[in-house]
């Protein structure tokens, strides 16, 4: 049987990791894969997660299954991390998931199932596990214009333009905020104007938010998902706390239906049970439960944003500085794109060409698309990049 499976294509960006590894230049950089890192290119442990970690190993004492969905105090404060107030908890069903790819393809069965023949609209580019799976339960799926490669912000008239086709029931998939790989995010006044959209054409808004807090903060970077919840008759909502708790290996996420009508959530909980019941059954629980007591504890919480807010707002002084950077070196304003992007990513809209030669002349590892993890500048290597950006005439 196993002669008959065919080679899968490499993971472009594992490729890229193994290509930095063994490059022996000591001023190398790498801004290819999707985790955050400080200053000193590491990943640490979150202080008020080490801190739930060691409250859970004195407290906990079974291991035993939790609900198929996973646990109701999990789910509760991520609605309320995610929906704030703009959803009650009688219009939220909620599953806990392996990761926000496991919400992903929970919610990608739950439209298969209760909607086999809507088209799956994805943002032009978007991050590629999102075709992915989608080619692989075999559902139709269509794009939007999303990035617009002279400005680098969003092409926000392609976007509607494209969006006006889609037909009732069809499903938007949207980035929560951060959008990966580009950067580029819709401003509130289009958040709005896109839930005006999707209201009239009678499409369903899936919202994919695995960022929320590395932007302009917590609440800022959730305008979306809540207006969304506020407008829409119903809705999907895929978050992972795989970044903004710094616990990627946990496998963390959850998948949340929103509808305006209470009375339709027993139906859609008990098929988020039976869905995590036919791909995996019970959800892993760790990474869930330090969430539920960082988000449950006033100290640890407290603890948790300030440590956020120190990530979000490094990166964000990042992004100016390269911004400067480059501005001084080309006596023009053409990269404060840069500074205007949020997340940990931006397509800095170079050639591969261009990628390649930056990465041998410069030792500077970036995503063939030319998507730039800015976590992985620090003040030594923010020159160094703005010279080979410069150099390789982008
Ligand atoms: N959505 C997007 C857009 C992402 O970038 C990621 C992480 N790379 C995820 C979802 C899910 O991440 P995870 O499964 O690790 O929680």
């Amino acid at each position: 049987m196993f002669e008959a499976l065919t080679a899968q294509p490499a993971d472009k960006i594992l490729s890229l990791m193994a290509a930095y590894r063994d490059d022996p230049r000591d001023d190398k950089i790498d801004l290819g894969v999707g985790v955050y890192k400080n200053a000193l290119g590491e990943t640490p442990v979150m202080r008020a997660v080490k801190a739930a970690e060691q409250m859970l190993w004195e407290t906990e004492t079974t291991k035993s299954y939790t609900g198929l969905a996973g646990d109701v105090g999990y789910h509760n404060a991520m609605r309320e991390l995610v929906l704030g107030t703009a959803a009650a908890p009688d219009q939220v069903a909620a599953a806990a998931t392996p990761g926000g790819t496991g919400a992903i393809r929970q919610a990608l069965e739950l439209i298969k199932m209760a909607s086999p023949s809507a088209t799956v609209w994805l943002s032009a580019p978007t991050w590629p596990n999102h075709p992915s799976i989608i080619r692989y339960l075999g559902m139709p799926m269509a794009e939007y214009r999303y990035f617009d490669a002279t400005t680098r912000g969003v092409d926000f008239g392609g976007m509607l333009t494209d969006l006006d086709a889609a037909k009732p029931g069809d499903v938007v998939l949207l980035h929560g905020c951060c959008h990966n790989p580009t950067g580029a995010n819709l401003t509130a006044s289009q958040w709005q104007e896109v839930a005006y959209l999707l209201k009239a054409k009678q499409l369903i808004p899936f919202v994919d938010i695995a960022y929320q807090g590395f932007g302009d903060g917590l609440d800022a970077d959730a305008f979306g998902p809540r207006h969304l919840a506020k407008t829409q008759p119903e809705m999907l909502i895929a978050a992972s706390c795989s970044k903004n708790f710094g616990i990627y290996r946990e496998r963390a996420g959850v998948l949340m239906a929103v509808s305006q009508d209470p009375s339709k959530t027993a139906l859609t909980q008990g098929t988020l049970a039976h869905l995590n019941r036919q791909n995996y059954s019970f959800p892993p629980d760790h990474g869930a439960r330090l969430v539920t007591l960082v988000l449950g504890d006033d100290a640890l919480r407290a603890d948790w944003l300030e440590e956020l807010d120190g990530i979000r707002t490094g990166m964000l002084a990042l992004r100016q500085n390269l911004a400067d950077a480059l501005r001084k070196r080309t006596n023009s304003d053409r990269f404060d794109f840069l500074a205007q992007h949020r997340g940990m990513f931006s397509r800095l809209g170079a050639t591969e060409a261009q990628v390649a030669q930056m990465r041998e002349n410069h030792g500077v590892y970036m995503v063939s698309d030319s998507r730039m993890n800015i976590a992985g500048l620090n003040a030594q290597s923010v020159p160094v990049l703005a010279d080979a950006i410069v150099a390789a005439g982008v």
